[in-house]
């Protein structure tokens, strides 16, 4: 069997974590696996040394904070297999230019295009436990790259998915995937199993547990993933395409406090306007998210949407800029606002899942501004100040009573 098992930051903070890693992965070398280990920075890392460049130049070149970011990985593959040879198990770390994981030449933000296997397979076939860095690629410049933040699982499973791993294990510092963020909602539980789509939904709304395009690519080449804890023995959390049995109603809920909302007023109710407004936010890469229109009255109309938190200011001086080839009457907006979503993947199949989670919004006497739906997933914008209520209502209202 062949096992790729994934330790982020956290899990390799210190010495003591360090050759508490060593030790769960000579487990299973030693139970004649074929190991295959990819790291993340020790702890902080890299913020460190993104902090230590902005000391030095705040406008760094990408293709230098790149060279810099993925030493950070280098240095906690390097002391991995230290320590797996102080234990007396061969070992050998290996950069993303020793094994050749090629990648897009866009710096900051790179994604894989093709993964070499042969020199993994080399290092594993003379009995070696092979440690690779995550995060990082080579481009057609042969210059280093980085995938984005938190890459480091989407290295684990590109790599799953070319040495075709029988496990995919992402080890972290929770048990697993939450049905909502257990700070804020005590009744909160691990989950066994979610589906690929529902884990994308949770992904993109800032549940941090998995690098969005991991789970984009583990679905893709159908690597079946483990979402589990570094520190306890705890089953985890398989992230897999549905199975009928499985599909829950309703997963999880998740809360997004980062967005904006903002509205034009007046604008002439006519068509083309929507299009212009809109196409002038995406020329600006501005992502609208939840969109809702009002009925026409005497020839104008109001269009409110969302907007993240961070480009509420940018996207209010565009649309103040060309107010008049708009022809907005007036322009408002409030920050005070977060999106409450629930995601499942049984939500297809099932009417009536808006209705029930309006009814814990109405009993805890919560405010809806606006709603957006997917075929998995229920949004709705409320005040910030009510998102923690929200969400322990809504989440108890569903998953308590299932
Ligand atoms: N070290 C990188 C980061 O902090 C990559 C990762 O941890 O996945 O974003
Ligand atoms: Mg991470």
């Amino acid at each position: 069997m062949l096992v790729v098992k994934k330790f982020g930051g956290s899990s390799v903070a210190d010495r003591d974590k360090i050759f508490n890693v060593a030790r769960r992965c000579i487990e299973d070398y030693k139970a004649g696996h074929d190991v295959v280990v990819v790291l993340s920075a020790m702890g902080n890392t890299t913020d460190d040394l993104i902090e230590l460049a902005q000391g030095i130049n705040p406008h760094a070149k990408q293709r230098e904070m790149d060279m810099l970011l993925t030493t950070g990985e280098q240095v906690s593959v390097s002391l991995m297999a230290m320590a797996m040879q102080a234990m007396d198990v061969p070992a050998v770390s290996l950069n993303a230019f020793q094994v050749m994981m090629y990648s897009t030449s866009r710096y900051g933000n790179a994604r894989f295009k093709r993964v070499d296997t042969e020199r993994i397979h080399h290092e594993l076939d003379s009995r070696k436990i092979v440690i690779v860095t995550g995060f990082q690629g080579v481009n057609k410049y042969d210059d280093i790259t980085t995938l984005g933040r938190g890459g480091s699982d989407t290295t684990a499973v590109a790599l799953a998915a070319v040495l075709h791993a029988d496990k995919c294990e992402i080890y972290t510092d929770v048990d697993g995937v939450y049905t909502a963020d257990p700070r804020v909602v005590k009744n909160a539980r691990k989950l066994d199993v979610i589906t690929y789509d529902e884990m994308l939904e949770l992904a993109s709304l800032g549940a941090k547990v998995l690098h969005n395009r991991s789970v984009e690519m583990a679905k893709k080449y159908n690597v079946e993933l483990v979402v589990r804890s570094s520190l306890n023995r705890s089953e985890g959390t398989t992230v897999k395409e549905a199975s009928n049995m499985e599909k829950l109603l309703v997963t999880g809920v998740a809360a997004d406090a980062n967005t904006a909302r903002i509205s034009v007023i007046g604008v002439e109710d006519k068509p083309g306007i929507a299009f212009r407004i809109f196409d002038t936010l995406a020329k600006n890469n501005i992502n609208v998210d939840i969109i809702l229109q009002s009925v026409g009255r005497d020839g104008t109309k109001d269009i409110s949407f969302t907007v993240a938190s961070g480009d509420l200011e940018y996207a209010l001086k565009i649309l103040e800029d060309h107010k008049e080839r708009l022809t907005i009457r007036e322009i408002t907006h409030n920050e005070e606002v977060a999106k409450l979503s629930v995601i499942g993947a049984g939500m297809m199949s099932n009417p009536g899942v808006a209705a029930r989670m309006f009814e814990s919004l109405y009993n805890s006497r919560v405010n809806i501004n606006m709603i957006s739906t997917s075929e998995i997933r229920i949004t709705v914008l409320v005040a910030e100040k009510d998102i923690d209520k929200a969400m322990n209502a809504v989440h108890d209202g569903f998953i308590m009573s299932e």
